[in-house]
């Protein structure tokens, strides 16, 4: 941590915080937490007797009342005693009735109280500084609240349970001990190192920075799971399209998603396709002409199908429009697809043509008459999404952006440090570059960070998070 950033988030440290951890609206109960040295006070201040009698996770009911006296509500509270909590600080938690009245009041309370507004994140950033969690478990904690799929929800427990953060402990002490060995070679420069010497550390800098390339793919299919896929119907006119976008939207579950710019008109829909957020896009829209409104439709699939993930490229085997099909296989043979044989049911005896079968990723007939390759067009196109490998369960997942960027730094530090042994440079450069590495994974877990990195990440939570 430099020092700027420590001492002005010390300084926020000092502060109790509080907010409301339950969405807003009405609910038959809301959670209202603080966090800090003041937790105490407040309860003892506003929940009379049962506030003064405060056991570490025991919970207690009492009569919340105003800074005034008025009584509010009668509530539940829990309180955590610091360090075994969240935030590693005092915790008050209190569940009152889920009216916003009463939530506004009970905050207004405890702000009067001498507790201030939290900032987004800013209960997992004190866990985070109070060293209860790495950088990679905090942003898991953010990718948890916000799964949309049960799969997200899987992957981000993991994480938050420490799937990468402890692959990353066996592979630092590793290189931590190879970087002892290249510093204890300097000293004793005299001596020639042996240059099998030499080939072993590299043979071991060589099976880390493997390890350091199977995380980085992993984005890839990280990246999916995380922001899910566009994917996009394409084909000529009367394929099938419509029908297998209605058929989809019908038999997968809808996601009702929150991200800014999806628009939910009939064109797309987000979908669960085991576990993945699919953007299903209908490009049944392009056609030429049409009013200004249409025409914006049409600008913007055409767009989607040029930043698809994946193309399903529909083709149903009518006679005569091998020209057709070629057409629209022009436009999007440069992104991955799938060649969709559509109405199987008509049993026609459709073949596409050698070239277009040969550069999909995958072949699949189906029928939304009779749901034939319905189940094998979910699977293929989670497999082409995710390359293969159906997102590990086993192995860490890299999710996000800035964890990919520090494992590249990291590698590149790596392949320096091994192309210093292989070309008989001394140790200390090979040594610096190792060193170089295991900064770029104290920035990966936060061991090292500047206020302006915990800024963004934590700027991205929820408020109450
Ligand atoms: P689009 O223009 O590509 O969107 O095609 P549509 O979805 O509108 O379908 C064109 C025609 O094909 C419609 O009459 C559909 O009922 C029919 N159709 C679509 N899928 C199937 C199918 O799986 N089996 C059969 N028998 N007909 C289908």
């Amino acid at each position: 941590m430099s020092a700027s950033a420590a001492t002005s988030l010390s300084d926020l440290h000092e502060d109790t915080i509080v907010a409301t951890a339950t969405p807003p609206g009405r609910g038959a109960v809301s959670l209202i937490r603080l966090s800090g040295s003041r937790s105490r006070e407040v309860a003892a201040a506003c929940l009379g007797w049962a506030g003064k009698q405060l056991h570490p996770r025991r919970v207690r009911v009492g009569l919340f009342r105003a800074a005034s006296g008025e009584p509010l509500d009668r509530v539940l509270a829990t309180f955590f005693s610091q360090p075994n909590s969240y935030t590693g600080e005092d915790i008050l938690e209190i569940s009152c009735h889920g009216s916003p009245v009463v939530v506004a009041k009970v905050l207004e309370t405890c702000i009067a109280l001498g507790a201030r507004p939290a900032r987004p994140g800013e209960f997992t950033l004190r866990a985070f500084l109070g060293g209860k969690i790495d950088l990679i478990q905090a942003e898991a904690v953010r990718d948890l609240v916000e799964s949309e799929t049960a799969f997200q929800a899987e992957v981000a427990r993991r994480q938050l349970e420490g799937a990468l953060s402890k692959a990353l402990r066996p592979f630092r002490e590793e290189l931590i001990d190879v970087v002892s060995h290249l510093e204890t070679a300097i000293e004793f420069v005299e001596e020639d190192v042996e240059p099998e010497a030499r080939d072993a550390v590299e043979k071991r800098l060589e099976i880390l920075a493997a390890s350091l390339e199977e995380w980085i793919g992993s984005y890839r299919a990280g990246r999916v799971v995380h922001d899910g896929a566009t994917v996009v119907l394409a084909g000529r006119p009367n394929v099938g399209k419509s029908s297998l976008f209605n058929y989809l939207v019908r038999e997968e579950r809808a996601i009702v998603t929150s991200v800014p710019g999806t628009t939910r008109d009939a064109l797309r829909e987000v979908l669960d396709i085991k576990g993945l957020a699919i953007r299903l896009v209908d490009t049944a829209g392009i056609r030429a002409g049409g009013d200004p409104v249409e025409r914006k439709g049409v600008e913007r699939s055409i767009r989607e199908t040029r930043e698809a993930d994946l193309v399903l490229l529909l083709q149903d085997g009518s006679p005569g429009v091998e020209e057709e099909d070629r057409q629209t296989w022009e436009k999007i043979r440069d992104r991955p697809y799938l060649l969709v044989g559509s109405k199987w049911d008509l049993g026609r005896p459709w073949t596409a043509a050698e070239e277009i079968r040969k550069s999909s990723a995958g072949v699949v007939r189906t029928s939304v008459r009779t749901g034939e390759g319905m189940e094998e067009l979910a699977e293929l196109v989670v497999a082409v999404l995710v390359r293969g490998s159906v997102p590990c369960r086993e192995r860490p997942m890299v999710t996000s952006l800035r964890q990919k960027a520090c494992l590249e730094r990291a590698l590149e530090r790596l392949g320096k440090a091994r192309e210093v042994l292989r070309e008989g440079l001394s140790e200390e450069f090979a040594s610096y570059e190792a060193r170089r590495c295991l900064e770029a994974l104290g920035e990966l877990t936060g061991e090292t960070t500047t206020e302006d990195i915990l800024g963004r990440i934590f700027s991205s939570f929820c408020i109450g998070k």
